[in-house]
């Protein structure tokens, strides 16, 4: 018992350590990849300590090995196509759209999202639309790839309906983009996967949609043998996909293949468990624009859609298309799910993400997952954790 309290007080001594490092961080450099480095850094001296901060948040089912992954949805931080009417963030400040939840999306191993849309400062490339009236082409400025770095994004998928809206060159360069920005990314046919390693651990990425010139939702043999080839090299293989029907109608997974204004948009329920089979850990949906069910197979994590996270403008935001969680994820050091949590976010057309005092994404995804998935033996919590239910 005492032994017990010793370790209580000493978790308790250590917290108050750790907040005050991350405040002094965030005062110092509140937006700086350097920031997310340095807690890394602080991380790793107390892991040698013996008790980390992993541990601390975490304490019934880690150990020394957990680690910590987290995904979101959609991100398009505003786009300078067309040129008027202005649909870039005030001051042009990327930055502020993902301030409240910078500090959350930092805390973790890696952290994903998917890239819905160009970089790129020039638009004389833009894809002429068939509907003028409704043309959707999002084109970042390349500066704002900068603000997915100060958010602590590792890793983003690029295979989705917006990355072709520059046509090839567009593709292009994304990627020169992304790269000196030293941002992981995958799911374009010249880049199906990618390895990168972290506090020595081997990670491989792969992304899917059902659009050209992404590796396809729709070739699932194709999709199998990406993954089992990661998984023969990687010690956590994270799949991501664009994939189901989108919109208030279509929130549930059908377990069937999904058609969407006459295009074929995968069957994502045989998606994520035929790479799981393949030996991914994680995969992580998104395309549908609102949130969708989380599923746990063979002891590993599927959510289905994670919304849209941080649209800026030229996106419907209405009812369930303006809520999303925040998904982190414990895993042991093989990929198998220990526990999970929700943190649920809202957007605001004009002013970015926020955290939703209201948590509609928990009950959101609580409702759905026991709608579309009876079967998976999980409890999430009115607070968003995620626990297998014993
Ligand atoms: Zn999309």
């Amino acid at each position: 018992m005492k032994q017990i309290n010793l370790i209580t007080i000493s978790l308790f001594l250590l917290s108050i350590f750790l907040i005050a490092i991350s405040c002094n961080d965030s005062n110092a450099k509140p937006n700086n990849k350097n920031s997310k480095q340095d807690v890394d850094l602080v991380k790793n001296t107390i892991l040698t300590q013996s008790v980390t901060q992993k541990n601390k948040t975490n304490s019934n089912v880690v150990s020394n090995d957990t680690i910590t992954i987290i995904g979101v949805g959609d991100m398009m931080l505003g786009t300078n196509y067309p040129a008027s009417p202005n649909y870039l963030p005030k001051n042009n400040n990327c930055n502020t759209l993902l301030e409240p939840v910078i500090d959350i999306l930092k805390d973790a191993d890696v952290t994903f999202g998917n890239c819905e849309g160009v970089f790129s400062d020039d638009i004389r490339y833009v894809k002429k639309c068939n509907s003028p009236k409704n043309c959707y082409r999002f084109s970042m400025p390349e500066s704002y790839a900068k603000c997915f770095v100060n958010a602590g994004f590792d890793v983003v998928s690029i295979a989705n309906n917006h990355l072709g809206d520059l046509g090839a060159y567009g593709r292009k360069n994304t990627v020169k983009v992304l790269k000196e920005n030293k941002i992981h990314f995958a799911g374009l046919t010249d880049y199906p996967s990618i390895i990168f390693e972290k506090n020595g651990v081997k990670y491989g990425f792969c992304a899917f949609a059902p659009n050209s010139g992404t590796c396809q939702i729709t070739d699932i043999p194709k999709a199998k043998n990406t993954v089992k080839k990661l998984k023969e090299k990687c010690d956590i293989v994270i799949v991501s996909f664009h994939g189901g029907a989108e919109g208030r109608n279509h929130q549930h997974v059908t377990r069937k293949y999904e058609t969407f204004l006459g295009h074929n948009r995968g069957n994502v329920y045989d998606f994520a468990h035929s790479v799981i089979d393949a030996g991914a850990d994680i995969v992580f949906g998104h395309g549908p624009h609102v949130t969708r069910a989380i599923d746990i197979y063979k002891e590993r994590f599927i959510i289905y859609s994670m919304g849209n996270f941080c649209t800026y403008r030229r996106f419907n935001l209405t009812g369930p298309s303006g809520i999303a969680p925040i998904i982190k994820l414990y895993v042991d050091k093989n990929g198998k799910f220990l526990k999970g949590k929700i943190t649920p976010i809202y957007q605001d057309k004009m002013t970015g993400t926020k955290l939703d005092p209201q948590k509609r994404a928990i009950s959101k995804i609580r409702q759905l997952t026991k709608k579309d998935f009876p079967e998976v033996e999980v409890n999430i919590t009115n607070e968003g954790d995620i626990l297998i239910r014993n």
